[in-house]
């Protein structure tokens, strides 16, 4: 498990340091998402999310941006995450709540609300009254990326912070859905970060794939890892991800982590 080696320890906000140095000392989600918050580690990712958050789209000119790294959203006591890339442009790097504001957004909260999982079938903005039902969803990246691409640093730069909130989450967590190739690849090491070993060979990612994750230093319970496609514009527009096919796998993930079900 990661813990506090003096790495980092004194790093302010905008070094890459930040993450390995804060991360591990956090205690609680609030004071993580807190720290993520405030996080400048990455300068091509800083930049890009401010140079959006002056810029801003056309219909979205009136609006005051959020700009900055997104934390993850739901209970601190939730049994299931959900992990997707990173915040898109004018989505939550607008809104500055995960998948809150954009396509991908819209067909994921339609589909955790038909699990059972979100207590309505949209989300708009911070104020809509959205609600999650033992679900925290989160990314391994923060900040909104150019072309909606990370690099393998910036990847690496922002994986401690998911590290943490996996470790932080690890007493009740029991499942966890990765949206996409490249959450998948980013979750195992963060897993492993969190304290738990990863099976030899790694679980390779598909729709629909399944893994289960052994206990790990100091936790009782197994961890189910599956896969979804991304809800992503280009793989709902063409009909890869249907509505029907994440609803299918949140309803499966929600029944290994022990949520009731339906809604
Ligand atoms: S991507 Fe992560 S590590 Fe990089 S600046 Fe944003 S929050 Fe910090």
């Amino acid at each position: 498990m990661e813990r506090p080696r003096g790495r980092g320890a004194g790093a302010s906000a905008d070094d890459p340091l930040f993450p390995v140095g804060q991360a591990p000392r956090c205690a609680g989600l609030d004071e993580l998402d807190g720290h993520i918050a405030r996080c400048r580690a990455c300068p091509r990712l800083v930049a890009w999310r401010e140079e959006v958050a002056g810029v801003k789209r056309a219909a979205f000119q009136d609006q005051e941006y959020w700009g900055r790294p997104v934390p993850g959203f739901g209970p601190a006591d939730a049994p299931l995450a959900v992990i997707g890339l990173a915040p898109a442009a004018h989505g939550a790097n607008r809104t500055g709540r995960m998948f809150t504001g954009d396509t991908a957004g819209d067909f994921l909260f339609a589909a955790l609300y038909e699990a059972g999982l979100a207590s309505q079938p949209s989300s708009r903005h911070t104020g809509d009254g959205l609600t999650l039902r033992g679900v925290r969803l989160t990314s391994p990246v923060h900040c909104a990326p150019p072309a909606n691409l990370p690099t393998a640093d910036e990847r690496d730069t922002c994986r401690h912070w998911l590290s943490a909130e996996l470790r932080l989450l690890a007493p009740g967590l029991r499942a966890v859905v990765a949206l996409g190739g490249f959450g998948w690849r980013a979750v195992l090491p963060a897993i492993r970060g969190s304290g738990r070993a990863l099976p030899r060979p790694r679980p390779a990612f598909g729709h629909g794939a399944h893994a289960l994750l052994p206990p790990g230093e100091g936790l009782a319970h197994p961890l189910h890892l599956l896969g979804s496609y991304h809800p992503s514009r280009r793989n709902t527009f063409t009909g890869r991800l249907t509505l029907p096919m994440l609803v299918d796998v949140l309803r499966r993930a929600a029944e290994l982590a022990g949520l009731p079900a339906g809604r």
